[in-house]
């Protein structure tokens, strides 16, 4: 099969159905007598309603995922003299968050295979100026949150859980979200269950650590307006976009099923290639999340070149790891080495996984994917 155009990784057509749908909230609320375009009555409404779906005691709703670890961070008290440990594979803002409050990221190594954080490595970078663990589900992997807690318990750390991907996933039949003491989620476009723009939430089951994080995410306010408890910021939450969201959520299971039908199907097809330089996520659906479909590939470049000249979109997540990255140079002491990380940055590449992709697509991507594996086999 040849094709003319490419698969796009992220599907472009993901709101189309609800374009209309949008122009009337944009409509609805712009127009109505009240004004109210923040913190309203469908933030409320949305915090329960996704409360409801993970069973958890709280849901405080924020501007991004970034903004909803920093809320947590500061809610903990991490700041100047503490460390945080987090992975040293992942996304800047797990690096961001902990040294703009003034602490420091402690880079942990991951597993090779599911590139999520090692949890050996996690608690031998404890120390006694260690405040928090901020382990992060990795693509298509949750991070072992079992061992994170019981980590965070032996050595009286708290735990922070990046479930930024992981909106949806399962983990021994507790969701994402509510094995920290803390999670977050992202809806930015491409997560899960991304909006048509920005926002984020916390998730606790801790009334004290819920009533910080409501109060740090509007100035510090707390019952009464123009009264600062506290130091806070500006992490409010959009009534448009709550009330998009809230028209989401029930269309969240099926969209979400998708994914894990298309992610089961590559698993499949991916298994018997890993004699070939070609690794996939290990099978099933526990402990699975479907953000993108990540694969280690020996020749990681050339599997994508390939994937290109067969029109079909591909993501490396991430080029370099943390401690390699000018960013964080800093915070990578001199002599340590994160060999799984670096290789991981090496042979890392996802490729479309979206609820959009038909089955004659997801057929082509994995087709595509098979025949450079087995054109190498005989190199
Ligand atoms: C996307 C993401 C974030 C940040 O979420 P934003 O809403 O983009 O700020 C944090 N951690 C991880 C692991 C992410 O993938």
């Amino acid at each position: 099969m040849t094709r003319q155009e490419t698969i796009p990784f992220f599907a472009p057509d993901l709101f189309e159905a609800d374009r209309e749908v949008l122009l009337d909230l944009v409509r609805g609320i712009g127009t109505a007598a009240e004004q109210k375009f923040i913190l309203g009555e469908r933030t409320a409404a949305f915090e329960e309603a996704l409360r409801a779906t993970l069973g958890a005691a709280d849901v405080v709703a924020c501007s991004s995922g970034t903004s909803a670890l920093t809320l947590v961070l500061t809610a903990m008290g991490v700041g100047p003299g503490d460390e945080v440990v987090v992975p040293a594979y992942g996304c800047a803002p797990l690096g961001n968050t902990v040294a703009n409050l003034g602490a420091v990221p402690v880079l942990a190594d991951i597993d090779p295979v599911t590139m999520v954080v090692d949890p050996a490595e996690v608690e031998s970078a404890i120390t006694g100026r260690t405040k928090a663990v901020m382990p992060a589900h990795m693509f298509s992997v949750m991070a072992d949150m079992p061992r994170m807690r019981d980590i965070a318990r032996r050595h009286g750390v708290r735990l922070v859980e990046d479930s930024a991907v992981a909106q949806g996933g399962m983990l021994d039949g507790r969701p994402a979200g509510t094995w920290g003491e803390a999670g977050v989620f992202s809806f930015v476009q491409v997560k899960t269950f991304g909006t048509a723009g920005e926002g984020g939430a916390v998730v606790t089951e801790d009334p004290e650590l819920a009533c910080l994080v409501r109060s740090l995410r509007n100035h510090g306010q707390e019952g009464q307006r123009f009264r600062h408890q506290r130091v806070g910021c500006n992490s409010r939450f959009d009534e448009v976009q709550a009330a998009f969201l809230l028209h989401r959520l029930p269309g969240f299971p099926e969209r979400l099923e998708r994914r894990a039908r298309i992610a089961d199907y590559y698993t499949e097809r991916f298994t018997p290639l890993l004699e070939r330089g070609v690794v996939p996520p290990p099978p099933g659906r526990n402990g699975r999340c479907f953000y993108v479909y990540s694969l280690l590939a020996d020749e990681r470049d050339a599997l994508k070149e390939h994937l290109a000249a067969h029109g079909v979109a591909s993501h490396v997540y991430y080029p370099l790891p943390l401690p390699h990255q000018p960013a964080f140079a800093r915070f990578a002491p001199r002599g340590r080495r994160w060999p799984h990380a670096v290789a991981a940055s090496r042979r890392q590449l996802a490729i479309p996984v979206n609820p959009h992709l038909t089955d004659a697509e997801t057929e082509h991507i994995a087709d595509t994917v098979c025949a450079f594996a087995e054109g190498r086999r005989s190199t």
